[in-house]
């Protein structure tokens, strides 16, 4: 295998062209966008002069393969961790919780206990229900929601909204109803109980579109030849065979379509689609929407990096580097919040962050830009991952090769699970295992091998 066309731009694609440069492999990406980075990166606002985050993006130190993919990129310098997340309610009464000296799985348990926003018993409930969930199977939950199965744990319904709710929807974009038991089993398992660190949050310090900039240089370092086209939107897809939308043909040995899900369709050889079994259950995805909001205040208005606002639908406020007067607010799982006008969005979330920070609301607002995802992520629902295509298809290397947050990863749609993607796809071209490509997971602490096989 000596060439490749890797179709689109975002972070599978670009790590699958990155891993496959490492190999000697002449890589050609293209991408119809004029950037990098598909739905993590940013635009230039035209209003504000400022370059914004489509939304801020966050990352777990679980989160080992988009870990390695920054290394490799020469970027894991910008992102700042931390260890402490800060949960506000309405009145400004904050819980910090935070790893204390107790290994895990049991390492929250002393910021719990001393939350608070949870009464003794939510806290005792919460432990009890960590400790099923962590010994759970997560094959036997996908097909139940996870408000069905914190039911059969007998979760308080206060300690559902107050704590279940914030951290299932922003890690999953789906409501506690409706998203799939496994998916949201997936986040406490390995984001929470599985290492002391595991949770810590890792937050870019530059404008997410800044974390590829070395990415032409090191694919053309790597293997020279290797390039990228931006502004390129491809057409048709087929076997060795990628035709640009202006017409221009690319011919390879091996061609990797890390395009989102819902494109997929449109653009593959119907020949192929009609005989390849990955793609007509593609047709069974639906996605959940998130909104971000940039918001520019008079003066600083939050000393602390981020917080959880508890109880209300704006989950997350981001405090940002460059301008600590700059909140960056995030409402996942947005979807009534579509049909709204930004005015209205702007107003609603100053009315949570007035509740929650009362100092904020003598505060005048300098600029408020708030930026719908209508495709953010595809839905976790109960019974989705049977849907999930993998890298190859019946014609092996030689066919088309699948990479993006989509495929069967394991990962809810994340950066994790789309290098995940693009490293299995790479590997996948390679004919090697998708393990030489992968970085393993964390590993869990003795104690939480020990708690989920007990
Ligand atoms: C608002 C928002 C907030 C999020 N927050 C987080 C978070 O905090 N943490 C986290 O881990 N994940 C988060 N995610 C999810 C994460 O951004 C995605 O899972 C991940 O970026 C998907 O990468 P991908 O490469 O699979 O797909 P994409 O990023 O969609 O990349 C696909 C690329 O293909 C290009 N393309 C499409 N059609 C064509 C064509 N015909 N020709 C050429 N190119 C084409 C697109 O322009 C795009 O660049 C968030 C997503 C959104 C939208």
């Amino acid at each position: 295998m000596t060439s490749a066309v890797v179709v689109g731009g975002g972070i599978a694609g670009i790590s699958a062209a990155l891993r496959l440069t490492e190999r000697g492999v002449r890589v050609t990406l293209l991408e119809t966008r004029k950037k990098l980075g598909g739905r993590a990166t940013s635009f230039d606002d035209q209003r504000t002069g400022l370059t914004l985050d489509n939304c801020q993006h966050v990352v777990l130190r679980c989160c080992t393969n988009y870990a390695d993919l920054l290394r490799r990129t020469q970027v894991d310098q910008h992102i700042t961790w931390h260890s402490r997340q800060y949960w506000i309610e309405a009145g400004g009464r904050t819980s910090i919780l935070a790893p204390g000296s107790l290994p895990a799985p049991f390492h929250f348990a002393g910021s719990i206990l001393r939350a608070p926003m949870l009464s003794l018993g939510e806290s005792l409930s919460l432990g009890r229900a960590c400790l099923a969930i962590l010994r759970a199977d997560r094959a036997r939950l996908e097909h139940q929601n996870f408000g069905a199965y914190l039911e059969r744990l007998k979760q308080p319904h206060r300690l559902i909204d107050r704590f279940w709710s914030p951290v299932i929807v922003s890690a999953c974009n789906m409501s506690v109803g409706t998203v799939s038991a496994a998916a949201a089993a997936h986040v406490v398992q390995d984001g929470f109980l599985s290492s002391r660190r595991a949770s810590d949050i890792g937050v870019p310090a530059v404008p997410l579109v800044r974390l590829y900039e070395h990415v032409p240089r090191l694919l053309e370092q790597a293997s020279p030849g290797s390039r990228i086209l931006l502004g390129k939107g491809v057409g048709r897809i087929a076997p060795g065979r990628v035709t640009a939308s202006d017409g221009e043909v690319f011919t390879a040995d091996i061609v990797i379509c890390a395009v989102p899900v819902e494109r997929v369709a449109s653009l593959i050889e119907p020949s192929v689609a009609a005989t390849d079994p990955r793609f007509a259950p593609l047709a069974n995805f639906t996605h959940s929407p998130i909104l971000g909001v940039h918001l520019l205040f008079e003066r600083p208005i939050m000393e602390i990096p981020h917080a959880v606002l508890v109880e209300r639908p704006t989950q997350w406020l981001f405090r940002k580097h460059d301008d600590p007067r700059t909140i960056h607010a995030v409402v996942s799982a947005a979807d009534e919040w579509m049909p709204l006008t930004e005015d209205e969005i702007v107003a609603r979330v100053l009315g949570d962050i007035h509740a929650c920070l009362p100092a904020s609301r003598d505060l005048p607002v300098l600029a408020g830009r708030s930026v719908k995802e209508k495709r953010a992520t595809w839905a976790p629902r109960p019974g989705i991952e049977s849907s999930r295509p993998g890298p190859l298809g019946p014609d092996g290397p030689r066919g088309i090769i699948l990479a993006g947050d989509y495929t069967d990863t394991g990962w809810p749609a994340t950066m994790e699970g789309a290098a995940r993607s693009g490293y299995a796809a790479a590997a996948a071209a390679l004919s090697e295992p998708a393990s030489a490509f992968l970085n393993p997971a964390g590993r869990s602490s003795r104690l939480s091998r020990l708690a989920a096989a007990w």
